[in-house]
């Protein structure tokens, strides 16, 4: 589906600034903060950025992923997944499956005070085969 339909699909209007933040996110291969995205942009500030991923998580067209730095990173919503960080220079890698789901059952038997799990965080740090 074009961004534009997705957008209008959640009642967002298609502005061009959403658009093109929007196909930032599309064209990186991992999560980006706002920062990194107002540097692909041209002629936004970051706080337009920042009121853009937020309205975009909010209509669920993206995903906030937070590795260890506790620095919010935004990448669009596609199929739930995890991801493989190096820690020296940066690079994520995506990760296709998610084999968490028998760990959550685990984790609610040996709960005291869960009855269910809604979602989970899970990234993964390394090293890539440049930095090793
Ligand atoms: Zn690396
Ligand atoms: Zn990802
Ligand atoms: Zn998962």
């Amino acid at each position: 589906m074009p961004l534009s339909h997705l957008l209008r699909s959640k009642g967002l209007r298609a502005t061009p600034k959403r658009l093109s933040i929007m196909k930032i996110l599309q064209s990186c291969t991992g999560p980006l903060t706002a920062e990194e995205v107002r540097a692909r942009v041209a002629d936004v500030d970051l706080v337009t950025v920042y009121r853009t991923l937020q309205s975009l998580h909010a209509a669920e067209l993206a995903h906030e992923v937070r590795f260890k730095d506790g620095v919010m990173r935004y990448e669009l919503s596609g199929g739930h997944h995890h991801h493989l960080v190096c820690t020296d220079c940066g690079v994520v890698e995506e990760l296709e499956a998610c084999d968490v789901e028998p760990l959550e059952k685990k984790v609610l038997k040996n709960s005291r005070g869960f009855k269910t799990i809604s979602e989970h965080a899970l990234e993964f740090f390394g090293l890539c085969n440049k930095c090793a």
